[in-house]
């Protein structure tokens, strides 16, 4: 709780009483593009759903890229993930606005008994002992990187481009929990209450496409049509031109076929455990 609140005051009234410069919000800016597409391409789509795969050096760079954002180790957020898909809107999903009222389903559930990784929920990556260690030592990354941003850019800098660089990405990633189970259009009948939402879409770098995830959650992209603006998935593309991730799971025909035709298939039933063998490394 007071890491958690010092960051936001850091963030909400410093930048009133230090004198900050164009670097300090251009920083800012940057931070929050690569720690979204750390929570979005790394805890999101690899970790929780392997909507692709890539090897053993560039799957810690994720973890430890989206664990600078201080949202725990990726095996925690992973496994808290899927519980999410498996008890969507349930009582069972702790941050479900319709069960638990907007705030419990946007922040609240944050102080809530969830510290814990079962790491039998997430076997397919706990088999990797870096991934666990990083997993344990989750609050390394983002002092590290906040020591960093403070010795190179001072104290206006730990407040910009840090502090409400970690904020606005928090609430943001809390927001798909929340925003886009309220607000927006939903083209599939799936069982929970997940929206579609292009503004919010934008904002999150694809992840507002949240009822065409929920409704087939394996696939690399989120924004199932060319218009539907998913920027995680772009960079993605790029990183498997130059062989850096490869085999990203494409939306299934049938998905396309029964929309077209109007009508919405049962949602895709995650399993606990994912097979894992063409991991490289
Ligand atoms: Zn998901
Ligand atoms: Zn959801």
């Amino acid at each position: 709780m007071i890491p958690f609140a010092g960051v936001h005051v850091a963030a909400l009234v410093g930048p009133f009483f230090v004198e900050t410069t164009a670097a300090d919000w251009i920083g800012c800016v940057v931070v929050f593009v690569a720690l979204m597409f750390g929570v979005s391409a790394g805890y999101h789509r690899y970790f929780s759903h392997r909507a692709y795969k890539t090897g053993r050096i560039f799957q810690f760079f994720l973890a430890l890229l989206a664990q600078c954002t201080a949202q725990r180790g990726a095996l925690w957020w992973a496994h808290h993930h899927r519980n999410h898909h498996r008890h969507s809107d349930q009582p069972d999903d702790i941050h479900s606005p319709g069960h638990w009222g907007f705030w419990h389903s946007h922040i609240g559930w944050v102080f809530d008994d969830t510290h814990r990784t079962d790491y039998t929920k997430i076997a397919d990556f706990a088999r990797f002992p870096e991934l666990v260690l990083l997993n344990k030592l989750w609050i390394i990354p983002p002092i590290a990187f906040g020591t960093i941003v403070y010795y190179t850019m001072g104290w206006s800098g730990l407040c910009v481009t840090f502090a409400l660089g970690v904020v606005l990405v928090a609430h943001v990633t809390f927001g798909v929990n929340s925003l886009v189970h309220l607000y927006g259009k939903r083209r599939f009948k799936t069982t929970d209450d997940s929206r579609n939402n292009w503004v919010l879409a934008i904002i999150m770098l694809g992840e507002g496409w949240h009822n065409n995830h929920h409704h087939y959650q394996s696939s690399a992209r989120v924004g199932f049509y060319w218009w539907e603006i998913d920027m995680t998935y772009y960079i993605l593309c790029v990183l498997s031109w130059v062989g850096i991730v490869w085999d990203l799971r494409p939306v299934p025909p049938h998905v396309y076929e029964r929309h077209a035709a109007g009508l919405s298939a049962a949602p895709e039933v995650l399993p606990d455990v994912i097979a894992v063998k063409s991991t490289r490394g």
